[in-house]
């Protein structure tokens, strides 16, 4: 919980209340600290996060391979309770529990107003929080644009089963959606990590005939089977390519998926494609990735290749919760570790090392 320290500089506001939180402080460097705890301006809240968790996305930033400014507190998928609200904010009252999403459009700018929330305000705007705002891994967060991106958290659900709506399933499910997938589709899935594994339940929830992951950590292979994939391949012990061509009649599949961010597993889905169909992408890559000329029929074969940053706002998570209200989407077997806050450093080291089985660790403020 929040202390108080008295500060001993007098001309400055006398008590300032503090908060726990995880403070990037460079390539590798990462700790628990006393930070001034957010105040909520005209449109903003503070909450108090009451769960969270560690992305993928985290531990590039930790590895120096996605750039943030050191002092930054990281984190983008918070729980919570509201504990103050700006002027302005109408519709909430301080204690309702929320979902706010890993994503945070204004919901004004020409990118919200064109449909592309994920991008407010310019490439990869959406994505605010442990980016270019603190975020999540605290004891309090400040809000922006709160109005837009508050999801209140149907009474009967707990904060472990929305936790991961906030991006990992948001984003997952929505390959599946970006890819217009049809009734009755092949999918292919590459990679059976957090993202991979929500995107086979959001293959399986857009209808699709046949879904095959590709997979070749134990876990995480049957973990895949439990979300809707209908065979798994361990591209480790057989030609991935060559099987899912099998399983299509010689085709290729209609939707490939591609979660994980190499090259090797971009080209396969391509690879795995039938002509005209759609190549999903929702991998974070770094350095170069380029197109064979062959799968990609010389550029003649009307194949899409789309890309999807995390969608967020309120009403996605309002969408994404009545799923699971419903019975249709179960994300609580991937949260296979609980940490406290104040042991975040040692869970950011076992989900680094992917040990002990771990998908994804809940972390309690
Ligand atoms: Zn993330
Ligand atoms: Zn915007």
């Amino acid at each position: 919980m929040s202390s108080t320290v008295q500060q001993t500089n007098p001309s400055a506001n006398p008590i300032v209340s503090t908060m726990k939180a995880l403070v990037f402080r460079g390539t590798g460097q990462i700790r628990i600290e006393e930070v001034p705890m957010p105040k909520p301006g005209p449109g903003e809240a503070v909450i108090h996060v009451t769960l969270t968790t560690i992305c993928g996305t985290d531990l590039h930033i930790l590895k120096g391979e996605y750039p943030v400014k050191p002092g930054l507190t990281i984190g983008h998928e918070p729980v919570g309770v509201i504990h103050e609200l700006g002027v302005g904010v109408k519709g909430y009252q301080v204690g309702d529990r929320v979902l706010v999403g890993a994503i945070t459009p204004c919901g004004q700018c020409s990118f919200c107003l064109s449909g592309h929330w994920s991008q407010c305000g310019g490439p990869i705007g959406g994505w605010k929080f442990g980016n270019t705002i603190n975020g999540a891994q605290a004891e309090y967060l400040l809000v922006p644009h709160a109005q837009a991106n508050m999801a209140k958290i149907p009474d009967e659900l707990r904060d472990e089963q929305v936790v991961l709506l906030a991006d990992i399933a948001s984003t997952g499910i929505s390959a599946a959606e970006s890819a217009d997938l049809q009734i009755g589709d092949t999918v292919a899935v590459f990679a059976q990590g957090p993202i991979g594994l929500c995107a086979t339940a959001g293959a399986k929830l857009k209808g699709a005939s046949l879904i095959i992951a590709v997979e070749s950590d134990p876990v995480r292979m049957e973990m895949a089977k439990s979300m809707g994939a209908d065979v798994v391949i361990n591209h480790l012990k057989m030609d991935a390519i060559a099987e899912i061509r099998r399983l299509t009649g010689g085709e290729g599949v209609d939707v490939a998926i591609e979660a994980l961010g190499t090259q090797a597993t971009f080209e396969s889905a391509l690879r795995v494609l039938r002509a005209g169909g759609t190549l999903s992408s929702l991998g974070v890559y770094s350095g170069k990735l380029s197109v064979p000329v062959e799968p990609f029929a010389a550029g003649l074969g009307d194949q899409k290749i789309i890309t999807t940053l995390c969608p967020g706002g309120k009403e996605r998570m309002r969408r994404l919760m009545e799923l699971v209200r419903h019975g249709k989407l179960d994300l609580t077997p991937l949260l296979t570790h609980t940490f406290s806050l104040d042991e975040i450093t040692k869970a950011y080291k076992l989900f680094g090392e992917r040990r002990d089985g771990v998908i994804k660790i809940a972390i309690k403020a």
